[in-house]
């Protein structure tokens, strides 16, 4: 029997809540498009923030099989609405800033206080300094991203959405982290089996809707955007 277990556990694949978090319009829909769908909107077709809100993603990282939920704050932000339950049972978190915007870089210690309020300190942190294909208007040196995510304890990486440069990297860096931190998944799977697989995302059940704008998740069930 315990055998028939070990084989299942072998199977399943490690379920992964990602979230992106950073100011409005530094490319965070952008670069879930270009991760998952392997899509770029060019700007004039792309509204100032494309709202994408969920998408799920498979990935092989260290022999393992993972299943990625991967969240985006469809705007939120914009209203400083974020509300707790987007956070809940996250394991990793990718702070986006626009490395030709030096505001989205300072706003970046004001993200950093919401995580401390909101998840664990294990949590893994990826700072992606997007759109480095604007290297004539950056405003935010590479070196001072690299100390900013050291002094965080965060991994770093530059990207554009646009080129596609990094954009794998960063994903790809989160999730190995995660991966070598056990504790991260294995006790989210025990937070799933607990909350009989209810809980807001790891499972990648959810629906785009439930992301809880209302405190009251049941009443999105239609999947309509609260926005
Ligand atoms: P969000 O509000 O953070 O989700 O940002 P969006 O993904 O909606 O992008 C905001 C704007 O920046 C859009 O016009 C995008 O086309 C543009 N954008 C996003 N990523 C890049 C990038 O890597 N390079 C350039 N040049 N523009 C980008």
């Amino acid at each position: 029997m315990s055998n028939a277990q070990d084989k299942d556990k072998a199977a399943a694949p490690v379920n992964v809540k990602l979230l992106l978090i950073g100011n409005s319009s530094v490319g965070k829909s952008s670069l879930l498009l270009r991760f998952s769908d392997e899509q770029w909107l060019p700007e004039d077709e792309s509204s100032a923030t494309i709202g994408v809100d969920f998408r799920v993603h498979k990935m092989d990282v260290k022999g393992k099989k993972v299943k990625l939920s991967i969240w985006d704050t469809a705007g939120q932000e914009r209203f400083r609405t974020i509300t707790s339950s987007y956070y809940r049972g996250a394991q990793g978190i990718i702070l986006v800033y626009d490395v030709a915007n030096r505001e989205s870089f300072d706003a970046l210690p004001k993200w950093f206080a919401e995580l401390e309020t909101y998840v664990s300190s294990a949590v893994v942190k990826i700072i992606v300094g997007n759109k480095v294909d604007k290297e004539y208007s950056r405003q935010v040196p590479v070196s001072e991203g690299q100390a900013f995510a050291t002094r965080m304890n965060a991994l770093f990486v530059e990207a554009s959405a646009k080129t596609a440069v990094g954009v794998q990297e960063a994903f790809r860096d989160v999730v190995e982290r995660i991966i070598d931190t056990p504790e991260l998944w294995q006790s989210a799977g025990a937070r799933k089996s607990r909350s009989g697989g209810a809980g807001a995302g790891a499972g990648g059940q959810d629906m785009p809707g439930s992301i809880d704008l209302r405190q009251e998740p049941e009443e999105a069930e239609g999947g309509g955007c609260g926005c």
